[in-house]
């Protein structure tokens, strides 16, 4: 059984970028909008700085508290959208329910979405062009996995749970631009089991704690997972899991992606090397 060892991956790929940042005389710059005290989004853009440190890019936090307007919102991002020395920028979420996820998204200029979610981009992985423009991070980070790792695509049958807009159903159509057979399941797909015993591949984004399990899979079975869970274990302390029960699949399959360490940092890989195209676009 292979691990689909997703940090090591995010490092060495920082490294590569380090070695392109070092001779830029401007370096890109990632900025970051985090509106509140959400624990686990703390965590994450403080993952991501850590990462932007990594690859020689500068991260700019703009940490707003919690009553910040919907306009005030709007008004840093379309201060981020003129400001020349900003390559591209995220909007973690979830933001404060006051706050429009949809209207923030538009107001993002597509050239510096940085998470791939503008319909702009959505768009351009529909037309097959996404290696041209910005791809959604998580599923372009499921895919430099596979790829990686030498995982065949082409040709696979590949089943998705989840058809989530940035998640399920955008990875399902980067597949399809790769040759894969690819079925999408989903809350009222009926005999799912039926589906993933059938799959060379299996891409689990269905938000659920080790709802993947043995007895729903074929032998031999790569598995991605990109479910993340903060659980309390056995002894009462909290750790973290996916959507795969994997101490129960991993005698069964070839190779899967563990939580943590699998697609968490390949998403935050991804935001980089996005920020690294969009760096080079501009000139
Ligand atoms: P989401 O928007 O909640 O979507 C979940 C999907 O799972 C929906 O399409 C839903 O179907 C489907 N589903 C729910 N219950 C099901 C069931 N019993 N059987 C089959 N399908 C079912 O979630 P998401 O944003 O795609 O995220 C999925 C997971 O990945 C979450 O745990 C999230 O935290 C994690 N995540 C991780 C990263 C990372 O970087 N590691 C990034 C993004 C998300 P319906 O459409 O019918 O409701």
């Amino acid at each position: 059984m292979k691990i689909l060892d997703g940090k090591a991956l995010a490092e060495k790929m920082y490294e590569t970028i380090k070695t392109q940042t070092d001779e830029m005389k401007k370096k890109p710059c990632l900025a970051v909008i985090l509106v509140g005290e959400d624990p686990a989004s703390a965590v994450y853009v403080r993952n991501k700085e850590k990462s932007c440190e990594q690859a020689g890019i500068i991260s700019k936090s703009i940490k707003l508290p919690e009553n910040t307007t919907e306009e005030e919102v709007l008004q840093h991002i379309s201060d981020l959208n003129t400001d020349e020395n900003i390559t591209g920028m995220i909007v973690q979420v979830p933001l404060p329910k006051h706050i429009s996820e949809e209207k923030v998204l538009y107001a993002i200029d597509p050239k510096k979405d940085m998470d791939g979610f503008h319909p702009n981009n959505l768009g351009e992985v529909y037309l097959g062009k996404e290696k041209e423009f910005l791809p959604p991070a998580t599923p372009a980070g499921i895919i430099h996995l596979l790829e990686e790792n030498k995982i065949k695509i082409e040709g696979k049958n590949v089943v998705i749970i989840g058809r989530s807009n940035n998640v399920g159903k955008a990875v399902s159509i980067m597949l399809l631009n790769r040759n894969a057979t690819v079925t999408i399941c989903h809350s009222r797909t009926q005999n799912l089991k039926e589906h993933t015993q059938k799959a060379d591949i299996i891409i689990a984004a269905v938000g659920i704690p080790k709802f993947v399990t043995a007895d729903m899979i074929k032998d031999e079975v790569v598995i991605v997972d990109v479910g993340i869970h903060r659980v309390k274990k056995e002894d009462g302390s909290w750790g973290l899991c996916g959507d795969v029960d994997f101490e129960n699949v991993k005698n069964k399959v070839s190779a899967i992606s563990p939580v943590p360490g699998g697609v968490g940092p390949m998403t935050v890989a991804s935001l980089i090397e996005n920020t690294m195209k969009a760096e080079a676009r501009k000139k």
